[in-house]
């Protein structure tokens, strides 16, 4: 380690407040899946900033963009019309089931608004009583007061309770539970197609299908969380067509952005029409740099070539990964290029051992490894991945 690195690192932990554990290398630099370090060293990125650089980094498109904009105007307020958050909730609606478009900063901010707006429709549609929320354990929705209330997570909550009330948790896929849990008091439910941070688990078809039809009989709005899920991350625009269903409203964030902070909250005309104005704002929320960066990020990722080479590398990395055969490995799940292997062993120390070999891995829990590697990658980029992954799991270099 150099003294440049060796510097910062000190630095850090004088100045940042200790939220995050981090491995001890400062990453300066990113082109496609490759970062560099401050010492010179080279990883494979294969968490892209959790679910974000769906495009890699230094996408030359999205550099060109943000130059352009923000030569040109970068900031104005949602006090006054923008070209660019028109044309961007105009893409995500013809593109989607919904009608209109809130737009934020973050995947936890554009979960409070889906969740208000779930309230306030409850309200208009129903009266003041129907305020219960349910949503699943395993799922994860963010670290603000009500993305945090509806994130079945003992250690995230425990500290900062008394949080949102009338939140109900029930197990993720099973049906009867979930009949139990919506009833005429219930204004929403909200949940993950796939989960990303509890492990990733892939809804079942029957599942999906029994939220859309307890939340239509009793008159509760369907949220469907796809800041991790959505964005072609599973081979199709948004996980929830894998489903055959339609949600209400659906929460993005991460990938759309490019790199860039970015939340939006996607609704139906129906849930839209008890809106009005003043109810929510943002001062940042779809400012015109992400704005244009999320167009080009919307752009690519619908298209039809990007979806099926996504479909088309998850094969090739799913059939890689069973064909390592390590003894580690419990089960290997997911939905395109979301994909968890489930070890029994821990995980964190496989994390350390990748830095070592020149990889980035993320976990879900304690035993899961999660890879989301940027919807680029190439066949080569999974060969490479995998030798290393030979070294970790299977020759346990650790
Ligand atoms: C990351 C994530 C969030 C929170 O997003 P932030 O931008 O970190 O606030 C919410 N829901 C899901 C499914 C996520 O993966």
């Amino acid at each position: 380690m150099n003294d440049f690195t060796n510097g910062i690192i000190q630095k850090e932990a004088n100045y940042i407040l200790g939220t995050y554990p981090r491995p001890s290398f400062v990453l300066i630099q990113g082109t496609g899946l490759t970062l560099v370090d401050t010492d010179g060293n080279n990883y494979l990125d294969f968490g892209s900033g959790i679910a974000v650089n769906a495009l890699g980094h230094s996408d030359p498109e999205i550099t060109s963009v943000v130059q352009e904009q923000i030569n040109q105007l970068s900031h104005i307020s949602n006090l006054y019309h923008s070209a660019p958050q028109v044309e961007l909730a105009e893409q995500l609606c013809n593109f989607s089931f919904a009608d209109k478009v809130f737009f934020s900063n973050s995947g936890a901010e554009a979960v409070e608004a889906a969740l208000k707006f779930a309230r306030k429709h409850a309200r208009v549609k129903h009266g003041p009583g129907k305020t219960g929320t349910v949503a699943f354990q395993g799922g994860f929705h963010g670290r603000t007061y009500g993305s945090l209330s509806v994130t079945s997570r003992e250690d995230y909550q425990a500290p900062f309770r008394p949080l949102v009330p009338d939140v109900a948790f029930g197990p993720y896929n099973n049906i009867e539970a979930a009949q139990k849990l919506i009833g005429p008091n219930t204004c929403a439910v909200i949940v993950e197609p796939v989960q990303g941070e509890g492990g990733v688990h892939v809804a079942s078809v029957e599942f999906m299908k029994a939220l859309r039809e307890q939340c239509d009989k009793f008159g509760a709005l369907l949220i469907v969380d796809e800041i991790q899920s959505g964005m072609g991350r599973t081979g199709k625009l948004w996980a929830y067509q894998h489903f055959g269903i339609e949600p209400d409203i659906m929460t993005l964030a991460k990938a759309l952005g490019g790199g860039l902070p970015i939340g939006a909250t996607l609704l139906t005309d129906a849930v839209a029409q008890t809106i009005d104005a003043g109810d929510h704002g943002s001062t940042f929320g779809g400012g015109p740099v992400v704005s244009r960066v999320a167009l080009v990020v919307l752009k690519r990722v619908s298209d039809p070539s990007m979806l099926n080479h996504v479909a088309t590398i998850s094969d090739y990395l799913l059939e890689k990964l069973t064909a390592l055969n390590s003894s580690h490995i419990k089960q290997i799940r997911g939905l395109g290029l979301m994909i968890g292997i489930e070890l029994n062993i821990e995980a964190k120390p496989l994390l350390i051992e990748g830095y070592k070999q020149g990889i980035l891995l993320l976990n879900a829990g304690s035993n899961v490894l999660r890879l989301l590697p940027p919807l680029i990658i190439t066949k080569e980029e999974v060969d490479k991945f995998i030798q290393i992954m030979q070294m970790i799991l299977v020759e346990d270099k650790k």
